[in-house]
Order: structure tokens, then sequence, then C-alpha cells
């Protein structure tokens, strides 16, 4: 059974039609890069799983359960976690706070605590400033701690927006690190990115997004190889 599973998806905004029948699939234990330009609808797809956006047409299916019309909570509990774009960190809360507060369904607190140690041991960063206010860490900590506090929720399936936003080369290379590390855990990954080249360094499969559609899919090696991808979204080197 698949992890995820977009079939035929319709997304009105008014007047905007954003998704036109875009259909995809994420096996389980795959990352699964989402490319396209500004304005493909990328981040709107991202909405739409994660119930922020009601789609006017088509089905999701996550884990065998079709969570078309479930509400936003139900969808997290469910194991489904939306990491969006710009990381929103609470910026005025410490590290520790901010961890705290991705376990706000998890009702047992030493559950809640061995999830948090989990997180510092794979971000022993994150460990050393647990008592730092989040809007002084550097952007590449940000983005690893809106990452580390969707991981306290338990995800089985996180959905991440552009995680290489606004960082550095080196500092993109070790989110991309992270996102591959987590997944070796058993945690599969719809990546949107605009940086094509990062994405497809750590993805297992793609598709290209245009005008609310896939309008091609494949290995990431095939995606690498396309001369289409190579021209739009690798630089066309
Ligand atoms: P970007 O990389 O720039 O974030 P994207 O691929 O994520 O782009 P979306 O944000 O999903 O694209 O937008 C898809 C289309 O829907 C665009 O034409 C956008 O202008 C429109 N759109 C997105 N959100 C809204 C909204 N809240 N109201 C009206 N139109 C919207």
């Amino acid at each position: 059974m698949p992890a995820l599973e977009i079939d035929s998806l319709h997304v009105h905004y008014g007047g905007v039609h954003a998704l036109r029948g875009l259909s995809l699939t994420v096996e389980e234990g795959e990352i699964v890069a989402l490319l396209g330009n500004n304005g493909a609808g990328k981040t709107t797809t991202l909405s739409a799983v994660s119930g922020l956006v009601r789609p006017s047409a088509g089905r999701i299916v996550f884990q065998g359960r079709d969570v078309t019309r479930a509400r936003p909570e139900e969808i997290v509990k469910a194991g489904l976690v939306h990491v969006p774009e710009g990381r929103r960190v609470f910026s005025t809360l410490t590290v520790h706070e901010n961890l705290q507060l991705g376990g706000y369904l998890v009702r047992d607190h030493a559950e809640l605590r061995r999830r948090i140690d989990r997180v510092y041991t794979l971000l022993p960063r994150l460990a050393e400033r647990r008592d730092q206010q989040a809007g002084t860490l550097s952007g590449g900590e940000q983005q690893m701690l809106a990452i580390g506090r969707a991981l306290v929720t338990g995800p089985r399936l996180l959905l991440l927006d552009e995680p290489s936003m606004g960082l550095a080369p080196l500092v993109v290379a070790s989110v991309m690190e992270l996102v591959r590390e987590v997944n070796s855990q058993g945690v599969s990954v719809l990546l949107v990115e605009q940086n094509a080249k990062a994405a497809l360094k750590i993805a297992h499969r793609g598709y290209v997004i245009e005008n609310g559609e896939c309008v091609l899919g494949g290995s990431a090696a095939e995606l690498r190889g396309d001369q289409r991808v190579v021209a739009a979204y690798l630089g066309g080197a």
C-alpha cells in the first residue's frame, strides 16, 4: 500500500484553478521530490494533503485511508505532518519549548520526553541550544528545529515545503542530509523544492508540476538525465 496517493486533484481559489487534476504517489519509505516553477501549485498540493485547503474534486489517500475531507488535526494524528515554507518556529520561545509544542497531541509525558530526546540525539546542535530563543537561531538551525518539531509528532509521512529556501549551499546540504537520515529511520517524505539539484540528490523519485498538473515523473536518475528537467530546473548545465 502506498504511503500517499493523490488522484486527479483539483483546487480552486475563487476564480484561480490552482490544481488541475494532479496525481502522484509516494510509496512507503520513499523520498519523492516535487519540482516546479513559482506558482505551479506545489504549496497548494501540500496544503490540500494536510487539510488546510479544501479540494474541489479528486481524492487523497494516506496509508489506505481517504483523508480528502479530513480535518488538519485528524491528519496530523494519523501521522501525516506538514512543515510549511519559511520555517515558522515560535521565535520568542526557546528551542525546547518549540519541541514541546510539536508534541501537543502527545498525552503521555514520558513518551513526549523520549521523542524530544530522540530529536536531540539526531540534532545535537539543537540540544546545545535548548534554552536559546528560536528567533536567534541561524536560518539552517531554524529549519532543523522546524523539522525536529514535526518529528516530535511521530510522523509516518513528512511534507516538506522548500526546506532549502534562503540557506547557503553548505547549510542546504546539511538540511538535505537530515531529511535523508529521517527517511532512513522509516519516515516517507514528499519534498517540495525549487532547488531541484539538491532535491534530486536525496530523492528516490520525483515529479515535475506545471500549471497544477504533474507533467513528468520518474526516478531521480531519470529526471536528472531528462533534457527538459536539465533545461528548466537544473540550470541548463
Ligand atoms: P511557489 O514556489 O512560488 O511557492 P507554488 O508552486 O508553491 O509556488 P502555489 O503557491 O501552490 O504555487 O500557487 C499555485 C497558484 O495558486 C498560483 O497561481 C497562486 O497565485 C495561486 N494561489 C495560491 N494561494 C492562493 C490564495 N490563497 N488565493 C488565491 N490564489 C492563490
